[in-house]
């Protein structure tokens, strides 16, 4: 099976890593967990009423566990292609990637290590599935831009840069639709106090809920 490593656990990278383990693809995240998400008030993600950056970090980092996400809590040194596939060195060991997806944030030097092209503002130059110059490598997030940069636009191009993976083995387009019935995960509820959402899992409030009347 194509293993995927993701390098950063920001909502680039977390995005990305749930859509391709959930899709079946081994994956595995690498993050020293700096994001500058820790530090936002966060009411500005569609869906979610205001929450914190904390708040939300935890419940994701929950959310990519449970689709089985190899998390590792480290930095990543250095990458460097090696035929088809790509070696990723940290201080513990050294790992295979069939495909890489780097969601560094600010930080660009893994891109440069693997000769990424870069656009004239310094930021690394993708297309709209996050495909880098170089086969199979991909960047999302703060990483492509320098400006406008906002946690649903990171995990929006994470989950695109992972269904561009998907669908690259699968050999046609992969969508992730799922309905309610076949949702296999248990959902992020809310708390119905003030609005804010409460960091657990568990079934969302049904219609007839107070907040809902
Ligand atoms: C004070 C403040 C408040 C903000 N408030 C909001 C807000 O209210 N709403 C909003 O939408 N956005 C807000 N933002 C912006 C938001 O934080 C960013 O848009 C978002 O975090 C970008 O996500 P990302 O995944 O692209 O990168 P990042 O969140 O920067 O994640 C990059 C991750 O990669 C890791 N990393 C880097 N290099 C390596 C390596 N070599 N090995 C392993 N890991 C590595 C880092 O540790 C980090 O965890 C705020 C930002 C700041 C500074």
């Amino acid at each position: 099976m194509p293993h995927v490593v993701v390098v950063g656990g920001g909502p680039g990278g977390l995005s990305a890593a749930l859509f391709a383990a959930k899709n079946g693809l081994e994956t595995s995240l690498f993050d020293t967990g700096t994001t500058a998400l820790r530090f936002a008030g966060l009411a500005n993600y569609l869906g979610l009423g205001p929450t914190d950056g904390e708040a939300f970090l935890r419940v994701a980092r929950e959310q990519v566990a449970a689709v089985g996400v190899d998390h590792h809590a480290e930095r990543v040194l250095e990458v460097e292609a090696d035929g088809e596939e790509f070696v990723v060195v940290t201080a513990r060991g050294m790992y295979a990637a069939d495909y890489l997806v780097l969601a560094t944030g600010r930080s660009r030097e893994l891109a440069a290590q693997l000769s990424c092209a870069f656009d004239d503002d310094g930021t690394v130059a993708v297309d709209r599935d996050g495909r880098t110059s170089v086969v199979d490598v991909y960047a999302v997030g703060w990483l492509t831009r320098k400006e406008k940069v906002q946690a649903v636009i990171s995990a929006g191009d994470g989950a695109a840069a992972a269904l561009d993976i998907l669908s690259t083995v699968a050999g046609s387009p992969v969508h992730d639709f799922d309905t309610p019935a076949d949702s296999p995960h248990d959902r992020p509820r809310w708390s119905f106090g003030d609005g804010r959402f409460d960091g657990s899992l568990g079934r969302p409030p049904d219609d007839s809920s107070p907040r809902n009347a």
